[in-house]
């Protein structure tokens, strides 16, 4: 008899967009004829642009000759984009990093999801609720919770996002060795601020707590009070692993490129009070159970950096974000509150005349043909809030948010 992990036993079904899927499909059955949009996909619809497509040409090529073959490469990253990343995103930002101390990986769901192995089994660990289900699963997983009762797991400290702060998560009251941070926020489209992100630097320096601070949205930022990158605030290396992506920087969902800051001045502790690198621990394991990024994907990632390369990816970031406003600008007009859409490809509405967020989810298909994704799935104090995303085609959104603002509620 072969024992399994019985932690997995412990979570919920992640029945959220196969639910979705179902009330969909069965939604189009019944009315053939009619067009549905979707508002919430969390993937990209612009394709990758002409220079991230050249170099990947270009590395094709290269592995195709014997003389610039390449097998496996750094577990790291090849230096050529750890360089690129830290000159573009960190030094010319004035952040002092070194190469180092950058791991080039394959996504930033892999990272933020294996990162919690470096940490005691004993560790309490803090998430913000609404949250990306990925940072809960993962510690549930590890078995760093207790069982799930009334919506909750037990042994997480949650840290509610509500209308009330801002959906900006407050400082717990009690103790916790690790908080993951998501900011640009997935689902609420919030962005910390420097003096709010600053709050919790301070907070985890004098609590010897880490920051695992997801920065996968950082594209989208606009406000020039919301920082790049968490680094931008001073003592975050002694306390922050900062986590980004390609993926919607860059169209990269499905060609498979992030990186992880892990900063040498991030120290971790035995029981024996003896301190331990987090840079150290970090690279121990990826090129333990990590072999790389493929050639290819790191020379187009590479090309994201160049002068063109950058005109491109803003000029598609630039696309959403009109998509944002146009959609907020429905729901205003729909009479509706909504928040995000600023800083992030997220807009985050609150359901009319408190009704839950499952029944404006079917309110919204048989109405208007237009899918979202209920606040609730990303956890209790989503209940009667509603995500939409920016990620559709301007013409798509376009129709969507006309169906929209002719909505009574
Ligand atoms: N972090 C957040 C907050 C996300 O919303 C997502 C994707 O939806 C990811 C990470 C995953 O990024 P990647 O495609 O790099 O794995």
């Amino acid at each position: 008899m072969t024992l399994f992990n019985e932690n997995y036993a412990k979570l919920p079904g992640s029945y959220l967009f196969s639910t979705i899927a179902k009330r969909v499909a069965a939604y189009k059955e019944a009315h053939p004829g009619q067009q549905v949009i979707s508002l919430g996909i969390g993937d990209v619809s612009r394709p990758l642009v002409p220079a991230v497509v050249e170099a990947l040409h270009k590395a094709s090529d290269e592995m195709g000759r014997s003389e610039t073959f390449r097998g496996y490469g750094p577990e790291q990253g090849y230096a050529f984009l750890r360089e690129a990343i830290l000159q573009h995103d960190y030094v010319q930002r004035g952040i002092a990093l070194t190469a180092d101390e950058i791991f080039v990986s394959d996504g930033a769901k892999s990272d933020v999801a294996n990162f919690q192995e470096l940490f005691s089994q004993a560790c309490t660990v803090a998430l913000q609720d609404p949250v990306y289900p990925v940072y809960l699963d993962t510690n549930v997983m590890a078995g760093r919770t207790g069982a799930f009762e009334n919506g909750r797991f037990g042994g997480i400290v949650y840290l509610p996002c509500t209308e009330q702060n801002g959906f900006v998560p407050q400082l717990p009251a009690c103790h916790a060795d690790v908080v993951y941070l998501c900011s640009p926020n997935n689902p609420t489209g919030a962005a910390m601020t420097r003096a709010e992100l600053k709050k919790w630097v301070d907070w985890a320096a004098e609590n010897n707590s880490v920051i695992l601070y997801d920065s996968a949205y950082e594209a989208f930022i606009t406000q020039p009070d919301v920082p790049h990158s968490i680094y931008e605030i001073p003592g975050a290396q002694q306390v922050a692993v900062e986590f980004r992506s390609f993926s919607k920087t860059a169209g990269f969902t499905g060609t498979r490129c992030a990186y992880t800051v892990v900063p040498k001045a991030l120290q971790v502790y035995g029981r024996d009070g003896v301190a331990h690198s987090l840079n150290a621990l970090w690279l121990r394991r990826q090129t333990t159970k990590f072999n790389g990024v493929p050639y290819i994907v790191q020379r187009a990632a590479e090309a994201v950096f160049s002068p063109q390369g950058q005109k491109q990816i803003r000029e598609v970031i630039a696309g959403y974000q009109q998509n944002a406003r146009v959609i907020l600008q429905a729901l205003q007009r729909a009479g509706l509150t909504a928040f995000g859409g600023v800083n992030a490809p997220y807009i985050w509405l609150k359901t009319p005349q408190g009704i839950d967020s499952w029944t404006f989810f079917d309110k919204l298909l048989t109405h208007a043909q237009v899918v979202g994704t209920p606040g609730v799935g990303f956890g209790a104090c989503g209940e009667g809030f509603f995500r939409l995303t920016a990620f559709n085609t301007p013409q798509l959104t376009q129709e969507a948010a006309q169906r929209i603002a002719q909505l009574q509620f």
